[in-house]
């Protein structure tokens, strides 16, 4: 009819849905998690909203409504949430991020190329979110009808998965989102209630919004317990429990790293239920920075952008549900409310308590290890961006050094410092290889002195914002003359021989390029090493400000 309209999806897209689609075939009952947490998130929304604007109350019966329709051999999933308008149909289904795209195919590649690539599908899907994508898993045409709250005009978004879509105006009583699968031949398991429930029941039976099946006589069962499993006492939860809750909340698939469960109480109550994950994201982190943790008011989900903890904790996932907040607490007041200023710094301690006293831990050293591999480099960001954590969170780093084998920290460098050594020496390049082989090491090497070596993006910036530790300088070993000469060396030539006039030659030669030729101890082996002005930023700093243009 000339009322439809036909887009293509952006490139990006297309590969996509072919790689969700043909990759990804192993665990696809997952399609069904994303559709109905994604029916969830928009009855929360509605509600949300609706605290502010009476007219977007929810209906009382609100629930998210799975219907298998064998003769039709469709699935539906039907919220009364927020619903999307003609340009939110568009926007949130027609487009995905491309840079996740690309991480993600990547990553798949990856996945495939080694062993036990079979095993890593599954749980890719989960860590880049590929959410309402996943339908085409199961379906090769899917259609959405969807009327925003607040508004009388009701759309239909449909698509086959191939590259395009349509939109039509349509009709819809209320407000809401119906999703209907057209189910591929292979897919018949999901016209069947007891496959369903068994699918919500793994993967969905946290959310709070209540979820329906119909089964073939039409009647209702509801599927999911709904728990708010953070306000049970520890005692009554088990270790499964606690692991299905996570993978709720994070959409991921791995084991919690660390599982934090407690009640604060006197003069701010709060529970708290957070997770350090085991795995990596792919990409989520980079995407948006923001802590996605849920606040909730006496078991209510309020929101997940409350920002609960600082950027740089962003890889922890959980919930927050305190009794000290109004039910109707608004956008403004969440911005400017002392109660949760409080409850964030609260949160935040204990999460940096958490990691410093596994950081600590010896005996699990290796296991640490694997959480600063995976998180090291976000937390380091909090070193720049939150002044009154920094010193918190530099015990916590871990890094490369030229005298130790494997990681080693801050507090373990200057335990080993030399009687006479005042800062602590970095070096900073783009690999660990680069680093063990640079020349200038060579001076340190030969005294002995411990230079931690830094690979990481990030590392470029934190050293000089933090500064000192433990009232030790730290000082890039490009940076000026480091005054060796207090450091003796095996068999060190009493007096160096003269060298002026070679010094002034080479001045003449290379001036303006370089500032100032020095002698130096920093070469053994080596004849000549670049070197940053004392004052000005370090080398590897210079290469990345170059690369920006600046
Ligand atoms: P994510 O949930 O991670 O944002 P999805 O691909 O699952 O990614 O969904 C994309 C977006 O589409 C959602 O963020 C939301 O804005 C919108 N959306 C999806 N399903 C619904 C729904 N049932 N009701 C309202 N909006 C929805
Ligand atoms: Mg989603």
């Amino acid at each position: 009819s000339e009322t439809v309209e036909r887009h293509e999806f952006g490139a990006e897209v297309g590969r996509l849905l072919d790689l969700v689609v043909h990759a990804l075939y192993s665990d696809r009952e997952i399609f069904l998690r994303e559709l109905v947490a994604n029916a969830a998130d928009a009855t929360d929304r509605r509600r949300f909203e609706a605290l502010t604007n009476e007219a977007l109350a929810l209906p009382s019966d609100a629930r998210v409504l799975i219907a298998p329709d064998k003769a039709a051999r469709t699935l539906s999933i039907s919220d009364s949430g927020i619903g999307m308008t003609k340009e939110d149909l568009a926007q949130n289904l027609g487009t995905i991020a491309r840079s996740g795209t690309r991480a993600f195919s990547q990553a798949l590649g990856e996945a495939k190329a080694g062993e036990g690539g079979e095993d890593l599908r599954p749980s890719l899907i989960g860590q880049f979110g590929v959410g309402f994508y996943s339908a085409f898993m199961v379906a090769d045409r899917v259609t959405v009808t969807s009327r925003r709250a607040g508004s009388d005009e009701a759309w239909t978004w449909a698509s086959d998965g191939k590259g395009s879509y349509t939109l039509e105006p349509a009709a819809r009583e209320q407000a809401g989102t119906d999703i209907v699968l057209h189910l591929k031949e292979d897919a018949d398991e999901y016209l069947e209630s007891y496959r369903l429930d068994h699918v919500v029941r793994k993967w969905a039976d946290n959310i709070a919004v209540p979820i329906a099946i119909r089964d073939a006589e039409g009647k209702e069962e509801a599927a999911n317990r709904g728990t708010a499993l953070w306000r049970k006492p520890k005692s009554e939860i088990t270790d499964e429990q606690y692991k299905e809750f996570y993978r709720t909340v994070s959409h991921g698939f791995d084991e919690p790293w660390a599982t934090l469960h407690w009640r604060a109480e006197g003069a701010l109550e709060f529970t708290g239920l957070l997770f350090v994950p085991s795995m990596k994201p792919f990409m989520a982190v980079e995407d948006d920075r923001r802590s996605k943790v849920r606040l909730h008011v006496r078991r209510m989900f309020i929101t997940d952008e409350a920002e609960l903890l600082p950027n740089w904790l962003r890889f922890v996932h959980g919930v927050v549900d305190t009794d000290d907040l109004p039910l109707n607490v608004s956008r403004e007041m969440l911005q400017s409310t002392p109660t949760l200023q409080k409850i964030r710094r609260a949160v935040t301690t204990r999460v940096i308590n958490e990691l410093s006293s596994r950081s600590k831990n010896t005996e699990k050293a290796d296991e640490y290890q694997k959480f600063f591999e995976n998180f090291g480099s976000v937390l380091k960001e909090g070193i720049y961006e939150d002044f009154e954590r920094r010193a918190e969170i530099a015990p916590l780093l871990r890094f490369r050094s030229s005298t130790q084998e494997g990681w080693t920290s801050l507090p373990d460098y200057v335990s080993r410092m030399k009687p006479e050594q005042e800062a602590i020496y970095y070096l900073v390049a783009d690999d660990v290889e680069a680093l063990k082989n640079s020349a200038q090491l060579e001076g340190f090497r030969a005294r002995g002195v411990e230079v931690l070596l830094l690979s990481d993006h990030v590392d470029a910036f934190w050293p000089e914002q933090l500064g000192k530790f433990e009232d030790k300088p730290l000082r890039s070993v490009t940076q000026g003359a480091a005054d060796l000469s207090k450091f003796k060396t095996e068999g060190e030539q009493a007096e160096a021989p003269p060298v002026d006039k070679l010094v002034a030659a080479l001045k003449l030669a290379l001036e303006p390029d370089v500032s100032d030729v020095r002698v130096t101890d920093r070469l053994v082996d080596s004849a000549v090493v670049l070197a940053a002005s004392g004052m000005g930023p370090d080398l590897q700093m210079q290469r990345l400000l170059r690369r920006a243009g600046r």
